[in-house]
């Protein structure tokens, strides 16, 4: 008698089975290990965070306020507007599956710079959407031109990163004013800032003044950065108030948890304090790019808390081993190069001291 055939499982879309998978950066194997590969805050949490946790946490066995309205309110008046502009989400990455499920149907395009953030095919793909892919230009900047030149009848969102995620290169409050001039009303843009308080706009009030002019403009930002809540996920957009509805209605119900909601309260509570902290993280980037030229690379002027090194793959191999052999977390990208974060200044120094080795390297280009 032979075995009854074993029915086949469910099998997942094709799609899904195509995914890359979301590559996180390594963890930190010991305290002592430099973690730069995440872009993520070095500075501890703010006491008023950890305060607003604490007096959470009797709280868990209740659901959080599903509207996050006092959230809401809190980020209406951090940049200026209406509550019903603003909607949350469980990290910024979150809030941008919230944009694509709502503006997305199975087939439609979405039209994004490569390299840029990893998130991106990802969350297009797991939509049903198309992404596609826009090179950078030799400057590692976004090619506005192309990017426009890839819009389609089935595009229905563009999204641009200022600075841009791993090359740190920004767009200028005019360079995006262009582009919006010259984009299809009906397809919404996403200026994804999630470093925008490292840049020399830290409200970024230049973007939030193109809202008021282009009802398509969908900003991105989030707490995981600068405001040193990575762990706790909490991001947002600011749009028109019909695009905030819809990606309110797309949110995974309670996906911002009661103990995230008051600790971004908090965190926004110390924006001062978090703009000195972010004010040292620039000084330092400016001390660490000029030193890496000094030493003979090439590095683009980042506005971001990280920066970026080109690397074919036998360069980026050398680099990636010379890192991990000072016990340094980096972010390596395959046929791109290295993101190196920058932290306090004596993990930066640790970073210098193996980039300061130049000749036992390989040429960059
Ligand atoms: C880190 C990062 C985010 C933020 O992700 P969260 O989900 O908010 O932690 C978004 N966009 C870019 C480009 C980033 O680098």
């Amino acid at each position: 008698m032979s075995a009854p055939a074993v029915p086949s499982p469910p099998t997942p879309r094709a799609a899904v089975a195509a995914l890359p998978g979301y590559v996180a950066g390594r963890r930190a194997s010991s305290s002592e290990t430099a973690a730069l590969a995440s872009n993520e805050s070095h500075e501890p949490p703010l006491p008023e965070v950890l305060a607003a946790i604490a007096a959470q946490a009797g709280r868990v066995n209740r659901y959080p306020d599903m509207a996050a309205v006092e959230l809401r309110a809190a980020l209406a008046r951090h940049v200026g507007l209406e509550p019903d502009r603003i909607a949350v989400g469980a990290g910024s990455v979150s809030v941008l599956q919230q944009v694509i499920t709502a503006f997305c149907d199975a087939g439609d395009e979405v039209v994004f710079a490569w390299r840029s953030f990893e998130a991106y095919p990802i969350l297009a793909a797991v939509a049903g959407a198309r992404a596609v892919r826009v090179p950078l230009l030799a400057d590692e900047s976004h090619d506005l031109p192309g990017m426009l030149a890839a819009i389609t009848g089935r595009t229905r969102v563009v999204l641009l990163c200022s600075p841009n995620n791993p090359t740190g290169v920004p767009l200028s409050t005019d360079q995006v004013r262009s582009f919006l001039a010259a984009v299809p009303a009906g397809v919404l843009v996403v200026l994804d800032e999630a470093y925008v308080e490292y840049t020399a706009d830290p409200a970024g009030t230049g973007s939030l003044a193109l809202l008021a002019e282009h009802p398509n403009l969908c900003l991105l930002r989030t707490l995981s950065k600068a405001y040193g809540l990575a762990g706790l996920r909490v991001g947002y957009a600011i749009a028109g108030a019909g695009v905030a509805e819809a990606l309110r209605r797309t949110a995974v119900p309670f996906g911002v948890s009661g103990v995230a909601q008051a600790a971004a309260i908090a965190a926004l509570g110390a924006r001062a304090v978090v703009q000195e902290r972010a004010g040292r993280v620039v000084a330092e980037r400016t001390r660490l790019v000029r030193a890496i030229r000094d030493h003979g690379w090439e590095t683009p002027d980042t506005t971001a808390n990280f920066i970026w090194l080109r690397a074919g793959d036998d360069l980026l191999a050398e680099l990636m081993a010379a890192f991990d052999e000072a016990d340094i977390l980096v972010r390596g990208y395959a046929g791109d190069g290295v993101r190196i974060s920058i932290a306090d200044p004596a993990s930066n120094d640790l970073v210098l001291a193996v980039l300061a080795a130049r000749d036992r390297f390989g040429a960059q280009r």
